[in-house]
């Protein structure tokens, strides 16, 4: 059975579903008026290791995400979502585009680097600006039961009138306030904004009528309103980065279960921060990187997935190159290990619990990787190891039978003796001695290469 942290009990629990084969999951996405670096994308893998996880235990996971295409403020790096520019405005001034080209190139920037990734796809991908009813309808049954309050810039949550607010999070750690001033408007530090007016000096870009005024949802409520219409009032697990434990969680919980006087989510899951070479990644420090950071550096998008498996999802991660590196090299070798093993037959009961066992524990996908070296390593026939290794690749997601994908090797990475062969096979083809060629050719494959001749010169791959 799996066990999973839930955030807010603070505690390794059961997972029980609602329903019982069937399970409702949603995780908070980008907000696309940027690339996500490789850090936002690690908490979108732990959300598909724990979706893929679900379904190797043969549950149905019902899966939503959500793209934020409006109403996230800049002010929320200071500690006050409410306050300051739309970042997909304020992109769009910086890029001499509109907010809606800017969402649309990041939105599609994003879903290369998912699918790269081999992340699993949701039932839907939501936008926060396909559902601005939804929200609305939502803040009018908040505005009906008494929860919200207007002041000159929007119409604000009363978080006093909740009287579990904050459960989630750890609200001894953030003092509303200190690092930033406080709205004087506010009736609690905590209270937050449902619906924002468009500002009176500017036309913006997206806004749209409601009961209130022109303006625009709050960052907040988009997760509520959209989780709530596909997977209903009371669903199974909520996951996302753990920056959103303080505020964005705790915010969606408050005005889901006040609108329906019912628990939202049993099950809150969220992913550590990454480091990058032990410091917080920063647009100042050009430490927060891209996957095509990497990929521009040689490196594919399954070297940086394996770097995410092997540290427990929350622990705080420190990605360095030279971990990248060593993960290369452990991905080529199984893709190598994988292709020279027979035909898959039947899948190793033993291993295969062995490696269920780890995922359950709390997603450990440290130790389920040693278990897949460890079956690499055991008396099993070859058949058997490939069998069971594509199917730890179900959640792995590794792509280990991609053997068409296997890199064209440079002489450097070769064996000595493999080199100085095709070196001589060179010289014999300059010399025209086709023949020779050809000999040298066959002696190069017994020790497991191929060569062969194109119009920019020879590749070598390994057969
Ligand atoms: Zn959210």
């Amino acid at each position: 059975m799996l066990h999973i942290f839930n955030s807010l009990t603070r505690k390794i629990e059961p997972f029980h579903p609602i329903h019982d084969l069937q399970v409702g999951m949603y995780t908070c996405g980008p907000t696309v008026y940027d690339f996500a670096h490789i850090g936002n994308f690690r908490t979108y893998t732990t959300a598909d290791i724990l979706v893929r996880t679900l379904q190797y235990n043969g549950y149905e996971v019902k899966y939503i995400i959500n793209l934020t295409d409006v109403g996230h403020l800049t002010g929320d790096n200071l500690g006050d979502a409410d306050l300051g520019e739309d970042r997909l405005e304020k992109s769009a001034k910086k890029e001499g585009k509109t907010a809606w080209e800017v969402a649309a190139f990041y939105t599609e920037a994003f879903l290369k680097d998912f699918e790269k990734l081999q992340l699993t796809k949701p039932q839907r991908f939501v936008k926060a600006t396909d559902h601005i009813k939804e929200q609305i309808d939502l803040v009018k049954q908040l505005e009906e039961k008494g929860f919200t309050y207007t002041t000159t810039d929007g119409v604000y949550f009363d978080t006093s009138k909740f009287e579990k607010y904050g459960e989630l999070s750890n609200l001894d750690e953030i003092k509303a306030g200190a690092r930033v001033e406080i709205n004087p408007e506010k009736k609690n530090a905590r209270d937050f904004a449902l619906w924002k007016f468009s500002p009176q000096d500017e036309q913006r870009q997206m806004e749209w009528k409601s009961p209130w005024g022109v303006g625009f949802p709050g960052w907040h409520i988009e997760c509520s309103a959209m989780a709530m219409k596909y997977l209903g009032p009371h669903f199974d697990i909520h996951a996302g980065g753990i920056d959103l434990r303080e505020t964005h969680h705790p915010n969606e919980i408050a005005q889901s279960e006040a609108a329906t006087e019912q628990t939202f989510v049993n099950y809150w899951v969220h992913s550590a921060f990454m480091l990058v070479s032990g410091q917080r990644m920063s647009k100042s420090l050009g430490n927060n990187y891209k996957l095509y950071d990497l990929e521009k550096e040689g490196y594919d998008a399954m070297t940086l997935r394996y770097v995410y498996l092997q540290t427990h999802y929350r622990q705080e991660m420190n990605f360095t190159f030279a971990g990248l590196d060593a993960a290369a090299n452990a991905v080529k070798k199984l893709r190598e290990e994988v292709r020279l093993l027979e035909e898959p037959t039947h899948v190793s009961k033993e291993y295969s619990d062995l490696f269920l066992a780890a995922l359950n524990d709390d997603l450990n996908t440290s130790k389920a990787l040693a278990v897949v070296w460890e079956l690499l390593k055991s008396d099993l026939p070859d058949s058997v190891k490939h069998a069971t290794l594509l199917k730890f690749d179900t959640v792995l997601g590794l792509q280990l039978d991609q053997i068409e994908k296997e890199e064209t090797l440079s002489l450097e990475q070769l064996p000595r003796p493999v080199r100085s062969l095709i070196m001589q096979r060179e010289e014999m083809r300059k010399m025209r001695k086709f023949a020779q060629a050809d000999q040298i050719r066959n002696q190069v494959k017994k020790l497991g290469y191929d060569v062969q001749d194109g119009q920019d010169g020879i590749t070598i791959k390994k057969i």
